[in-house]
């Protein structure tokens, strides 16, 4: 996707560059950006890089998955002998890559990550070891952050005892508190507006609400209604008797691909979740683009059919 400023005057590297520096201006600068990058931002954004989808290359995944199954030889007891979490000599597992902890304890990498991914443990198992790696990482991380940090309040310490700089910060404090003032103002009068737009169309507010509450009852007491309930019924007296019989979940039989469901379909199936009225609603916010008639021309009422 291409994302282009829509001021000609930015380029999307000075944004970038910005936005890294201040990123609590972040949300400011979207302003300049096509609506297409506000749908990408979703809300589960990653800072990391996404896995391949690619399948692993089954010549790196074969020796290590000689490790972890069962041991031909005799298992190791001491570490020096071989790899504490495989049990298997060093000897018979020549050229498989290895990881030495802080603590100066070898393990297979593989072992050592496999570890972590099944129990979420990453302690060094030797007997009586007490050096906890990890805590040595954190304090690398922590002294690293805090040099980074003291490195970038030199310059503003060393300002922090000149007069002009107090004087500049003493007016700077004082717009602060200025601006908070305004806004306080023009957020009390926007809260009074829409007091006055809503006491002034209530009966409209009313009359649309009034509407779509009768929409509601009507669309409860249609046949399609009476099907879709009847077609949950069905499911579930049908699904009870096969989960008894077979020890068996909704869940365990969609994971394994014996039946499909979409979300949507399983947020009623499985999790008993009630049909909401709530596409019902109708938002309306100021803005020059005015809410528009559906049924004004076919092709917007047949898309709009289509979308649901
Ligand atoms: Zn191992
Ligand atoms: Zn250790």
């Amino acid at each position: 996707m291409d994302l282009e400023p829509e001021d000609a005057f930015i380029s999307l590297s000075t944004l970038e560059a910005y936005i890294e520096k201040h990123p609590e201006d972040a949300e400011k600068w979207l302003d300049f950006l096509p609506t297409a990058f506000k749908l990408a931002m979703t809300p589960r954004q990653t800072i990391y890089a996404r896995s391949s989808r690619d399948p692993p290359a089954a010549e790196l995944l074969e020796p290590h998955i000689n490790i972890i199954t069962p041991n031909t030889e005799t298992p190791i007891e001491h570490y020096l002998d071989g790899c504490l979490v495989c049990k298997k000599t060093w000897a018979s597992t020549d050229g498989v890559p290895t990881t030495t902890l802080i603590c100066g304890h070898t393990y297979h990498t593989v072992c050592y990550m496999y570890q972590y991914y099944e129990n979420d443990a990453t302690r060094c198992i030797v007997n009586n070891c007490d050096i906890d790696t990890w805590d040595y990482i954190r304090t690398i991380y922590r002294n690293k952050r805090s040099r980074k940090n003291r490195a970038e309040n030199l310059l503003l310490n060393s300002f922090k005892r000149r007069a002009d700089f107090k004087q500049d910060i003493t007016h700077l404090k004082g717009y602060i508190s200025e601006f908070n003032k305004a806004q306080g103002r023009i957020e009390g009068l926007i809260k009074n507006a829409r007091r006055d737009l809503i006491h002034k169309h209530i009966f409209s507010i009313n009359h649309l609400q009034g509407d779509m509450n009768t929409t509601v009852k009507d669309l409860q007491e249609t046949q399609e209604m009476l099907n879709y309930k009847l077609s949950i019924q069905k499911f579930r007296k049908h699904a009870a008797t096969i989960f008894r019989k077979y020890h068996t979940s909704f869940r365990e039989l969609h994971v394994n691909g014996i039946i499909k469901c979409s979300w949507r379909a399983r947020g009623v199936l499985e999790r008993h979740r009630a049909l909401g009225f709530y596409k019902l609603g109708c938002r309306i916010y100021p803005g020059r683009k005015l809410i528009t008639d559906p049924l004004a021309n076919e092709v917007d009422s047949d898309s709009d059919l289509a979308e649901d």
